[in-house]
């Protein structure tokens, strides 16, 4: 069982009053020691991680390194998980659904202010992106860890976004600037200025929801019309907008970081293009056969377009790629679960860099000291069946994670561990590195190898036949690779 450390009172943290500055010392200028042109930042003694799984553990250690204390919330189903067990403190802030605990704005506001904490780590999903969630935190006087509420909101709208980035000068997808209009002649005139394939997208979609592809003319109409119902249903916003439809794609995304001050930088590239159903299951830095002067050049282009929206935070820009091209679709503004290749190539704490930003520190890496060495690979390790894909949650019996030269294992899972059926089903990370990506690739093999895991279905056997595959070892695979691989397997069954 779980010992809960009680919750630290209201000013259980503070200084005695007697060593407060007196106010009148104060008012007499006795006190400054000097004028400074900035504020001098002061970092945070303690702060509250709003997640769970192994980026909750993630965050944690970002913090423990820093000599932060953390508070780890956690629903009633995550009572015994690691990144708890290790918190400074604790707070249980409701029952297993999402939308009664990790989703719940009160409980988590309310277990930041019983703790004391002076900042709020979203992690991704939940309530990262949910703009309304950064103004309340920052309203009840804690400090956001991410990007200004504005922004969020800008880039959730993806009308305003692609519009805001084709600004800033960043390459978009060649189609219409602006949501549709309602008049079908005006639609099917756009549609043929664009070009057959076409695809609808809602404006406030996400999660690769709310998109349809449209190959004539004769089922334009319709199609505009039923994905704006959807979005209205899904997203309450019947906004959708047209662009052109890409064949065969990559998806290659740049991390980016800037700070408070109009400082901004790229961190190189990853290459997702493994995906099933929009869900990336394979990650990996630098994108394969990637020329050097294009990627600097687009990387450029997205610290240029942060510093000129005043963009906070880490943020990636994800991009579909086809034919040396690179044409924007949309902006993360947080962390993400693939942000360790990254780390790994160039030796940059993400998660500190997040922190770091948001205490209100200036960037103290510039461009030029940023290096791309060695090449690195994730695979996503999913509580599912491998080929069939349905979820596996349930008792852990046996949980052997590898090790070795250049293996980093992301995970918040234990022997024993009880996988909740009420969450995503990763269960967490592996990352392998190497002085070149065949090491790198032969690495992440004998990882897969060595992992044992018992009790549940996982789709480690999946990563391994994939890490055989030839055409996925020569690199450069499009987005659909992995959909047609299966369904070649289905049929060939
Ligand atoms: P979401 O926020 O729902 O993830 P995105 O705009 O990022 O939406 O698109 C999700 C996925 O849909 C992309 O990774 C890609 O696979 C596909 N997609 C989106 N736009 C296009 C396009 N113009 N052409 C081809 N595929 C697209």
């Amino acid at each position: 069982m779980i010992e809960k450390k009680p919750p630290a009172k209201q000013g259980e943290n503070k200084q005695p009053v007697a060593s407060e500055p007196q106010p009148g010392l104060l008012k007499r200028g006795i006190m400054r020691v000097a004028s400074k042109p900035e504020p001098t930042p002061t970092m945070f003694e303690k702060i509250l991680i709003a997640n769970r799984g192994e980026i909750a553990l993630r965050i944690q250690r970002a913090c423990r390194e820093m000599g932060i204390k953390t508070v780890a919330v956690h629903s009633v189903a995550d009572a015994d998980a690691k990144y708890v067990r290790l918190a400074d403190e604790s707070v249980c802030i409701g029952p297993a659904p999402s939308n009664q605990s990790y989703l719940n704005i009160p409980a988590i506001i309310s277990a930041a202010e019983v703790t004391d904490a002076q900042a709020i780590h979203p992690g991704y999903g939940f309530l990262s992106e949910n703009a309304d969630f950064a103004e309340r935190v920052e309203k009840s006087g804690f400090v956001f860890i991410g990007p200004r509420p504005e922004t969020i909101r800008m880039m959730g709208d993806k009308v305003t976004a692609k519009l805001t980035m084709k600004k800033a000068g960043v390459p978009c997808v060649p189609g219409v600037d602006g949501a549709l209009p309602d008049n079908p002649a005006e639609i099917i005139k756009i549609a043929r200025s664009i070009g057959y394939p076409v695809i609808i997208k809602a404006s406030g979609g996400g999660g690769g929801r709310g998109m349809r592809v449209v190959h004539t003319e004769a089922a334009l109409v319709n199609a505009v019309t039923m994905t704006r119902s959807e979005a209205q249903a899904a997203f309450n916003n019947p906004m959708v907008y047209m662009e052109k439809f890409l064949e065969n794609p990559r998806h290659i995304e740049f991390q980016v970081l800037a700070d408070s001050y109009g400082n901004a930088v790229y961190l190189g590239e990853r290459d997702c293009s493994m995906q099933r159903r929009h869900q990336k299951i394979i990650e990996e830095a630098p994108a394969p056969l990637l020329n050097t002067r294009l990627r600097n050049k687009i990387g450029e282009r997205c610290a240029e377009a942060c510093r000129k929206i005043g963009y906070r935070g880490a943020g990636t820009f994800e991009f579909l790629f086809e034919n040396n091209e690179f044409y924007f679709i949309e902006m993360n503004t947080r962390v993400q679960v693939e942000h360790p290749v990254t780390e790994m190539i160039t030796g940059i704490d993400i998660v500190q860099q997040q922190i770091r930003i948001a205490a209100g520190e200036k960037l103290s890496i510039r461009q030029r000291d940023i290096a791309f060495k060695g090449h690195a690979v994730e695979c996503r390790i999913n509580a599912e069946h491998p080929y069939k894909f349905t979820p596996s949650p349930g008792r852990i019996t046996t949980w052997h994670t590898p090790g070795g030269p250049g293996i980093r294992v992301d995970s918040p899972v234990y022997a024993n561990y009880f996988v909740p059926p009420n969450y995503d089903s990763m269960i967490g990370k592996i990352i392998a590195y190497g002085d070149t990506r065949e090491q790198a690739m032969a690495r992440m093999r004998i990882a897969l190898s060595e992992m044992a895991v018992e009790g549940i279905d996982t789709n480690i056997p999946l990563h391994q036949e994939l890490l055989l595959d030839a055409a996925f070892l020569r690199g450069g695979t499009s987005i659909h690779y992995l959909e047609h691989k299966l369904s070649e397997r289905v049929k060939g069954e």
